[in-house]
């Protein structure tokens, strides 16, 4: 494939992973994010080894094993009682069944590592993009407030509302789940009574539930994510960075275990996510326009796989224009889709029944899976 403008819309996990892969097989690429800046959200990210094998193939896997956390187990519990309803060993077993590491990151570290190996006159903060027109040689990119730029083909990496995917397949909002994510990162010591012991655990009550982990190799920091029912819609295009009340949370969670209370109560602030997700879409791409990550598939955090899968997307894209012939980018595109869509709808299937290792289960099919090198002639690899 001859060198290629490609422009990407939004500097999240999926858009820079391809911008970094897409520049080392030299094309010329332009990130458009409408943010002014990158922001330090209060939040962590779980990386499994199929995610982890896309960040080796970045070259910052090593960099995020020496901050980030890894714990030994992923330990399920009744939400009252914490009793034990499942133990799934992580640490060097994971590593070595699936050939990489288990990792739990802060978000903002593991988005800072892929954006450190992306030069920064590649990102263009402040383009909110509005429209796209395709033609014959390329696609026409409109901004807010007027700008316009010209690439040969776009990848509309911007998330769960896309505005990409919307020019695509026209308008169709994602589907509120009825359930909000309330989540922070706090100082471990602040927590009365916690333990030390390196594991991930899963609260399940019987409609709602909590997740807690260190996101520090030296676990003095704590994080946790929950998953609670709020019918009324509440959203915001945007909401890292919105923050949600204490008060209702710790009510949200009267009952639970001694020990979701301690961490409750020891929390001095938090966010709050709108839970979405989608439907597969009929397709992807059109001739000059591919969309990735939560733009194509977006999905309920439940089975930790949203960033994880928009790195496979970005490994798979960049192979399949990789190996494309000139003038063939939709049939790349085409391929693309072919090998990523039966994988990511089977989780997104997966993420919103809410079960993934709640009970003994065999995580293979996901962790084994190598981005990298999955057969491109594979249909629906997976
Ligand atoms: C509470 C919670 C916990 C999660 N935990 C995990 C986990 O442990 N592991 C995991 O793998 N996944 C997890 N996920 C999922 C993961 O966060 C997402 O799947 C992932 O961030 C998707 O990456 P993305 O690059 O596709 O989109 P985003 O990260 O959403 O990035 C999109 C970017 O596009 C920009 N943008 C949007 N519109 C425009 C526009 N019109 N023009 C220009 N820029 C635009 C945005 O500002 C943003 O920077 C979690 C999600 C939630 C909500």
């Amino acid at each position: 494939m001859r060198s290629m403008d490609i422009a990407i819309a939004g500097a999240g996990i999926g858009g820079l992973a391809a911008a970094a892969l897409l520049l080392r097989a030299g094309h010329r690429v332009t990130v458009y994010e409408q943010a002014e800046r990158f922001a330090r959200v209060g939040s962590g990210i779980q990386m499994a080894p199929n995610a982890m094998k896309v960040l080796r193939w970045l070259g910052v896997e090593q960099r995020l094993v020496a901050t980030g956390f890894q714990a030994e187990f992923a330990i399920s519990r009744t939400w009252d009682s914490g009793a034990e309803t499942s133990r799934l060993e992580l640490g060097d077993a994971v590593a070595r069944e699936f050939g990489a590491p288990y990792l739990f990151l802060h978000r903002a570290d593991l988005h800072a590592a892929i954006a450190d190996i992306v030069p920064p006159e590649v990102v263009r903060f402040s383009h909110r993009l509005s429209s796209v027109r395709e033609d014959r040689d390329g696609v026409t990119l409109g901004f807010e407030g007027g700008a316009r730029e010209r690439a040969d083909l776009l990848v509309g990496a911007d998330g769960v509302h896309s505005q990409v995917r919307e020019i695509l397949l026209g308008p169709e909002r994602p589907r509120y789940t009825g359930r909000v994510a309330y989540r922070t990162v706090l100082p471990a010591e602040r927590v009365r009574g916690l333990s030390l012991e390196p594991v991930r655990t899963k609260w399940w009550g019987p409609d709602r539930h909590m997740v807690v982990y260190f996101v520090s190799r030296n676990r003095d920091q704590l994080y946790f994510v929950t998953s609670v029912p709020e019918p009324a819609e509440w959203a915001t295009p945007e909401s890292w960075s919105s923050r949600g009340e204490l008060d209702e949370l710790r009510a949200a969670y009267a009952g639970f275990h001694p020990e979701v209370q301690a961490l409750l109560d020891a929390c001095p602030e938090v966010w709050k996510w709108a839970l979405f997700e989608r439907d597969p879409l009929a397709r992807w791409s059109s001739e000059r326009v591919v969309l990735l990550g939560d733009a194509c598939h977006p999905m309920t955090p439940y089975m930790a796989q949203g960033a994880a899968s928009a790195l496979e997307d970005a490994a798979v894209l960049a192979r399949c224009l990789d190996e494309a012939q000139p003038g063939s980018v939709h049939e790349a595109f085409v391929r693309y889709e072919r090998i990523r869509k039966p994988r990511a709808s089977t989780i997104q299937a997966g993420s919103s029944a809410n079960n993934w290792l709640r009970d003994r289960a065999d995580p293979g099919w996901v962790y084994g899976y190598d981005a990298c090198t999955v057969d491109l002639e594979a249909i629906g690899a997976g």
